[in-house]
């Protein structure tokens, strides 16, 4: 007969294979009565949010060097701020991570709220993201299940209803296991057990401490699991981007709308994305089309946007964006897409279009 999965057996496998990561305090040293700081476990769940871990260690610790407190970032400067998640994605992140911190500092004197309801009142943070913080920071009995716990429970409990139709199946699956005591650890174990056992395409079943509960792995069907609905296909849009040098090596961008897609990031002027989308140069000049495409691909939709280069003089007078002298200006505050858009108009301002 097949056992219970216990929630204990795991805590003693995060005992010794807990993940460093620099937002968090170990099972060690929660053991000891250290407790993480509510801002750098905010802060980094803010930027996992669709992104992995791999991606947001380097932005995590550059932010906290940076800002090294709730206040800090709250008297930020909005464009560097802006700035310094570039790359990252999900621009409207880090917009709400400012205005969350506004209000954590103007309406609870720098602390965040120790639960739940006061978490998901904040601006960004939805129910998965109080949920963590909630357990992680507060060792709340939250709930807590992102991509590697709905792998993990679908395997555990073999779940075979495809997401997203089996996500209420495997969050009360979640709720089932989630103990009272050890909440916090216990919510980053079965991350962790996700993330380096319980992998996508080969769970290494050997060496996990749920093996002999798992029903996945005793039917054979684990690696298969969770099953996901077919996705829809994404539509395509076009576009095209204006990158202008003058002749003093100043570029002209502009700081796009606060509102929308990549809202607030700054960017080369460019035209309406659609099917069938309208030149807009910014600025009269003899623009040259490079024949070449920036491809990026948004949640929602995949974008081709061409890609025209123009050499002015001092006397050009844009109808949008600003010069930017070339010393203020870095490429690594440009969202990806517009780093894209940089790279060719680079190689093709080198090469003079030969
Ligand atoms: Fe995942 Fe295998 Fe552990 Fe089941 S036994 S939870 S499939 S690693």
């Amino acid at each position: 007969m097949r056992e219970y999965a216990d929630p204990d057996a795991l805590l003693a496998w995060y005992d010794t294979h807990a993940r460093n990561l620099p937002w968090r305090v170990g099972p060690r040293d929660r053991a000891a009565g250290l407790w993480p700081d509510p801002y750098r476990v905010w802060l980094s769940e803010v930027m996992l949010q669709q992104t992995t871990v791999a991606a947001v260690r380097g932005y995590f610790e550059r932010f906290t060097a940076l800002w090294p407190t709730v206040a800090d970032l709250s008297a930020a400067d909005d464009a560097q701020v802006m700035g310094e998640w570039a790359g990252l994605g999900y621009y409207a992140r880090a917009r709400n991570l400012l205005k969350c911190a506004r209000v954590v500092v103007a309406d609870h004197a720098g602390c965040f709220p120790d639960n739940r309801e006061g978490l998901m009142a904040l601006p960004g943070i939805g129910p998965y993201t109080a949920a963590a913080i909630a357990a992680i920071a507060f060792d709340r009995p939250e709930v807590v299940v992102d991509g590697n716990v709905e792998r993990v429970m679908a395997r555990l409990w073999d779940i075979r209803t495809p997401l997203p139709a089996a996500k209420p199946v495997i969050r009360a699956a979640a709720a089932w296991l989630t103990p009272a005591d050890r909440s916090g650890d216990y919510a980053q174990a079965v991350m962790d057990l996700g993330a380096t056992v319980c992998t996508p395409r080969a769970p290494a079943c050997g060496v996990c401490p749920w093996m002999a509960a798992c029903a996945g792995r005793a039917t054979g069907v684990a690696a298969d699991l969770p099953a996901k609905a077919p996705k829809k296909a994404k539509p395509l849009r076009l576009g095209h981007a204006y990158v202008a040098r003058r002749s003093d090596g100043a570029w002209l961008l502009e700081r796009r709308a606060e509102s929308g897609l990549l809202g607030g990031m700054l960017g080369w002027p460019g035209s309406d994305w659609g099917m069938d989308p309208v030149p807009a140069p910014p600025v009269a000049a003899h623009w040259r089309d490079i024949g070449v495409e920036a491809r990026h691909t948004f949640t929602h939709f995949h974008l081709r946007l061409r890609v025209h280069v123009a050499e002015v003089g001092h006397e050009a007078a844009p109808e949008r964006g600003d010069f930017l002298p070339s010393a203020a200006f870095r490429p690594s505050e440009l969202p990806t897409v517009m780093r894209k858009v940089f790279d060719l108009a680079r190689t093709a301002f080198d090469t003079g279009g030969q």
